[in-house]
């Protein structure tokens, strides 16, 4: 049985042009539209009080769980407005998954993956008019959960849950106005972002807020985002920031992809997953496999390597430019973005616009 909505729109909706105008330059995450979803989880009820309602601040007693003990996860999709008026959503289904994957390591209640892509169908709808129409834009789709119990025991998890879905106009994360920038890289060698048996794996703001202090020194190094090595021997490629990683071996007719295994410490992308399956599509073998910091600088040095790019919703594909370390630092082929890491933005972008064929059926129609 799925779960009724109670519909209660807002009363004090943004004026059309004042909303036109803020959609001129969103940004990134900082704008948010006229409504919002909640739903409440507790031990006797389950999921219930289902609500599409005016976005609105939460009140919080002071003790709630959450606030001191960051039982929280997130996810991270978005709405794309396309030619035809129509608004999908890219593999909803795969975030909502995730999502309870990440509930589950987190010793959190799943949600039902219907009531979850339902919830963000009944945002974007309710705020369709919020979803950009400028080329590369789009509406960032923020469904999390939050532990609510009142009380400062540690001894089991919250007995009561709230998930939320907002929404925010955004343009893409790191393109420059010109378009595509490499980003600069600093090889953190004196934090790791998770380790075996960690968290890894799943979407929390935790992992995020061990980060900061990495990505801090990534940028008084001066570089842009910070790459995670392995914990245990830090050598190990993992990650870049909230990004998943590909290495471009060889060129033209001969070039393949790589992209670091999910150890478990890495975060399973949905965009790194659906990367796997395109890039063979188009004539580019695609593996996951393993390589460290040496064969990276030995690769680039060689010229065996080719391109090097992040993957991600927000990002979707960003090249990396250069490599900094504690001794040294180098240029990824010529710092410039290379022809297979614009080549598989070009198809994704293209699928997710409706301007490329969709084989996989990964798009969802939300509007
Ligand atoms: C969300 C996230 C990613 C990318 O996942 P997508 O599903 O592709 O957006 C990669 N790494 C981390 C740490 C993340 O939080």
């Amino acid at each position: 049985m799925s779960i009724e909505f109670d519909i209660r729109l807002s009363d004090h909706r943004t004026p059309a042009d004042e909303r036109e105008r803020l959609l001129e330059d969103p940004g990134f995450g900082r704008l948010f539209t006229d409504h919002m979803i909640t739903i409440r989880w507790d031990t006797e009820n389950g999921w219930h009080d289902a609500r599409l309602e005016a976005y609105a601040p939460l009140t919080l007693d002071p003790a709630t769980a959450v606030l001191h003990y960051a039982q929280e996860l997130f996810e991270g999709l978005k709405a794309y407005r396309r030619a035809d008026g129509s608004i999908v959503a890219f593999r909803p289904y795969a975030n909502a998954a995730r999502f309870n994957a990440s509930c589950d390591r987190m010793a959190m209640p799943p949600l039902p993956e219907e009531t979850f892509v339902r919830s963000l169908e009944l945002l974007v709808d309710a705020d369709r008019d919020w979803v950009p129409s400028q080329e590369g834009h789009s509406l960032y789709l923020r469904p999390f959960i939050i532990a609510t119990e009142r009380g400062l025991g540690v001894n089991r998890p919250s007995s009561s849950y709230l998930f939320i879905v907002i929404a925010s106009p955004s343009a893409s994360y790191f393109t420059g106005g010109t378009g595509i920038k490499p980003v600069s890289v600093w090889l953190s060698e004196d934090y790791t972002r998770a380790a075996p048996g960690g968290t890894g794996a799943a979407k929390c703001g935790g992992n995020y807020a061990a980060a900061f202090v990495a990505q801090a020194q990534a940028v008084r190094e001066g570089c842009d985002q910070v790459v995670w090595l392995d914990a245990n021997e830090h050598r190990w490629v993992e990650e870049m920031g909230g990004m998943n990683l590909f290495f471009v071996y060889g060129s033209g007719a001969d070039a393949r992809v790589m992209t670091p295994a999910l150890t478990g410490s890495l975060l399973p992308g949905i965009t790194r997953d659906s990367l796997l399956k395109l890039a063979p599509d188009l004539g580019v073998p695609a593996s996951e496999d393993r390589i460290s910091t040496d064969q990276w600088r030995e690769g680039n040095a060689s010229g065996e390597l080719t391109e090097v790019f992040a993957c991600g919703t927000a990002a979707v594909i960003t090249p990396v430019g250069r490599v900094k370390s504690a001794k040294d630092e180098w240029l990824v082929g010529s710092g410039e973005p290379g022809p297979v890491t614009m080549r598989l933005r070009e198809e994704l972008v293209g699928v997710q616009y409706g301007e490329r064929p969709d084989p996989y059926g990964w798009i969802h129609k939300l509007a």
